[in-house]
């Protein structure tokens, strides 16, 4: 046995997994502070004092906030996912968890929220699920950063890893929308059940939701378990692994212009 699968043998993470056949893509400031010094005459110019951004977010209709959204960058997404006050899991947060890897990528992996350990390190998939997620990417040739980028449904942690509640999904959807946006990758997958209800906004179970590509705003998507899920449920791996291996062929045909559609 390896070096590398003792250490998975180790970690629980075996059987390693191994492609049988090569894949060919495997691969406000608060200026509020500063209010006005009072003046005998009005200054013509004054500027009226800035609102608090939390006071002027929490003025905006969804809808308002949306498109503001849709209208960010790199660089004023990250900011705004990092100031957000939008849900209450805010409150409990140490570093919210934006996403990682490789902004151009044709894979996009998407998680449900972060759990612990991505909490204390605010990048997703870096605890026991992430090692096995990396697993799951090295079987069919792809590594995080590398042609892949990874991010969760929501990007603070639900207190106690429970799920994210509907209003915590509805409120970070529109984050996750605009990564996706700009990231436009060629194919989405689903980890797990919260993810894949939230990006198709509709109630399923996972069984009836694998085995297809679906369609997220013309972008296919293919749906799985949780790697927190197979830590948890080794037999489900197998049918993981058939998951994974209908990606790559997804992944394959959408690059010869092939790609089925459900
Ligand atoms: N589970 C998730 O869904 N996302 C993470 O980032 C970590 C664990």
């Amino acid at each position: 046995m390896s070096r590398r699968e003792d250490m998975l043998k180790e970690m629980e993470l075996t059987p390693t997994w191994r492609l049988r056949e090569p894949a060919g893509a495997a691969q406000s400031a608060a200026l509020s502070a500063a209010a006005p010094a009072q003046t005998e005459t009005p200054c013509p110019q004054a500027v009226p004092a800035a609102r608090p951004a939390s006071e002027v977010e929490a003025r905006r209709s969804p809808d308002e906030r949306r498109t503001a959204i849709m209208r960010m960058d790199w660089a004023d997404l990250k900011n705004a996912v990092a100031e957000c006050l939008a849900c209450p899991l805010h409150s409990k947060r140490t570093n919210t968890v934006f996403g990682v890897g490789d902004e151009n990528a044709d894979w996009m992996f998407i998680g449900e929220g972060p759990g612990a350990d991505e909490d204390a390190l605010g990048d997703p998939f870096v605890g026991q699920a992430g090692k096995l997620l990396d697993n799951m990417l090295a079987a069919v040739k792809l590594k995080r950063g590398q042609n892949v980028y990874i991010a969760n449904a929501v990007k603070c942690r639900p207190p106690g890893n429970r799920n994210p509640e509907a209003e915590e999904l509805l409120k970070c959807e529109p984050f996750l929308q605009r990564q996706i946006e700009l990231v436009k990758p060629k194919l989405l997958v689903a980890l797990g059940r919260v993810a894949a209800v939230s990006l198709l906004a509709r109630d399923a179970s996972i069984a009836s939701l694998r085995g297809k590509v679906h369609q997220y705003n013309g972008i296919p998507l293919i749906v799985t378990y949780h790697p927190a899920y197979l830590l948890r449920s080794l037999t489900e791996k197998a049918r993981a692994w058939e998951d994974l291996c209908f990606a790559v062929k997804t992944m394959q045909d959408l690059q010869s212009g092939a790609a089925a559609r459900t």
